[in-house]
């Protein structure tokens, strides 16, 4: 997201990720407390609903890049039933932490 805040210029998308980047890049998962694979709930990676809920809020401006149209086509893809669970948990996430 940092390498973003100029629009775009260095950088052609926010860098932002969900669990999933984060254990494919690394070897946290495996000893985490979390469950990589979980967006809802008391044992979900916090990375998964917070990365869709930042898509979601900033689509209006993300929507026009090219290399976010498959998100959004598999965020869209979801039912509206699970896109608010995830919403929902993001909102519980963000206000633990602001
Ligand atoms: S919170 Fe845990 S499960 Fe989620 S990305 Fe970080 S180490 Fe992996």
């Amino acid at each position: 997201m940092s390498q973003f805040g100029d629009g775009g210029l260095p950088g052609s998308k926010p860098y932002v990720s969900s669990g999933s980047y984060i254990n494919r890049m690394s070897d946290y998962c495996s000893a985490c407390a979390y469950s990589v694979q979980v967006r809802v709930g008391d044992k979900a990676c916090p990375f998964n609903a917070l990365y869709w809920d930042f898509l979601a809020r900033h689509r209006d401006r993300l929507k026009g890049n090219h290399r976010l149209t498959m998100l959004y086509r598999t965020w869209d893809s979801q039912s509206s039933e699970d896109q608010a669970a995830v919403l929902t948990q993001a909102q519980k996430l963000l206000r633990q932490i602001v």
